[in-house]
């Protein structure tokens, strides 16, 4: 694939001190249209810039729309690395084919996010724990109040530069259960990367904000019963030394970060179990002294311990507040190895 790239004459000042994630985007941006005459086609790199879109665009009304999220870190040699970006490629051809979206060619999704994040190179920050943030995504770009698939899309790619998630070091957060409201069932878009599953589950990350938690654990769709997973995370339990997390059923995000400590865990002797977990014998085991650990995983956050569960106003303590040792080792392996510290057997990292 050719792209075309046009460098900004004016680029912008590099942000001083705390990044935070999602505030600052980088001077350039990657962009490609769809129609079905040339299909995918006129990629180009241009300066960042705002859209001008027809308010009639289908995106805005029936959003026929999906997004990706990786990362590019700076190693100690000052190279470029990318963690297994196949997975988010792949994974971005599967949104696409739940939402009507055409397919991309992988080959050509990874040359636009390389050809963009090296363009933007300088923008990579550097600090420990730092990393610049790819956001690819595509729209529905007709013209029209009818419900049918677009004939016409974007694919744009922008970046941003992020901080440490834990500046203050690897901190356990607080999560509560969400028993009314529900993110996605089987059948639905749950699997899929896409705005709408977050515009469902807006409702319940407000209330469980204004009671005081980070993040919600949500419960499956039909009788909020087993657990699916939270926010925008995936979810492990460690009982009684075993590692239990849901499995794909089509409900929940099929996470990178998942799918790798899962990975990590089996090469290194763990006993880990993908299955059906209800948040009731969650409880059990931890009334029982046998709930080890409790942590989410994401490309964001890596690992997040949680320190605080809530169920209906029953609260309980997990490792005593603290980062349990499986918790630590994997954000130490799956951070060793993105930022090419460590020794990486699996291929993982790819050096741009
Ligand atoms: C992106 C996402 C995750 C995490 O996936 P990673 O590939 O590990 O970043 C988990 N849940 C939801 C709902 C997500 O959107």
């Amino acid at each position: 694939m050719e792209i075309r790239i046009e460098r900004t004459g004016t680029p912008k000042q590099k942000p001083a001190g705390a990044l935070g994630f999602g505030k600052i985007f980088t001077d350039h941006m990657f962009e490609m249209d769809y129609d079905p005459e040339n299909g995918w086609h006129d990629a180009r790199i241009t300066p960042y810039h705002d859209l001008v879109l027809s308010p009639a665009c289908v995106v805005f009304h029936y959003a026929q729309e999906m997004f990706e999220g990786l990362k590019a870190y700076r190693d100690a040699e000052g190279r470029v690395r990318l963690f297994r970006p196949d997975k988010n490629i792949e994974r971005l051809n599967n949104t696409n084919l739940r939402m009507c979206i055409p397919p991309l060619p992988p080959e050509d999704v990874l040359q636009a996010i390389r050809e963009t994040v090296l363009t933007d190179e300088s923008w990579i920050p550097t600090e420990p724990g730092t990393s610049l943030y790819i956001r690819p995504f595509i729209f529905a770009t007709d013209v029209g109040l009818g419900v049918h698939p677009s004939k016409h899309y974007k694919f744009l790619i922008i970046l941003s530069p992020s901080g440490s998630y834990y500046a203050g070091g690897l901190a356990p957060v607080k999560i509560i259960v969400e028993d009314e409201y529900v993110r996605a069932v089987k059948g639905g878009t749950g699997f899929a990367k896409v705005g709408g599953n977050y515009a469902a589950s807006l409702i319940g990350q407000e209330k469980a904000e204004q009671s005081g938690y980070a993040q919600v654990l949500w419960l499956d769709g039909i009788q909020h019963k087993y657990i699916d997973e939270v926010g925008a995370m995936n979810v492990f339990f460690v009982i009684d030394g075993k590692v239990v997390t849901p499995l794909l059923e089509g409900n929940i995000l099929p996470g990178v970060t998942r799918d790798s400590t899962i990975q990590l865990l089996r090469s290194k002797g763990y006993d880990v179990e993908e299955r059906r977990i209800s948040i009731q014998e969650v409880y059990d085991a931890h009334a029982a002294g046998r709930l080890d650990e409790m942590f989410g995983t994401g490309t964001a956050a890596v690992i997040s311990p949680v320190g605080e569960l809530n169920w209906d106003g029953n609260r309980i303590t997990i490792h005593n507040n603290e980062i349990g040792p499986i918790s630590q080792m994997l954000y130490d392996e799956i951070t060793g190895i993105q930022y090419g510290r460590r020794e990486d057997p699996f291929g993982w990292s790819m050096v741009l």
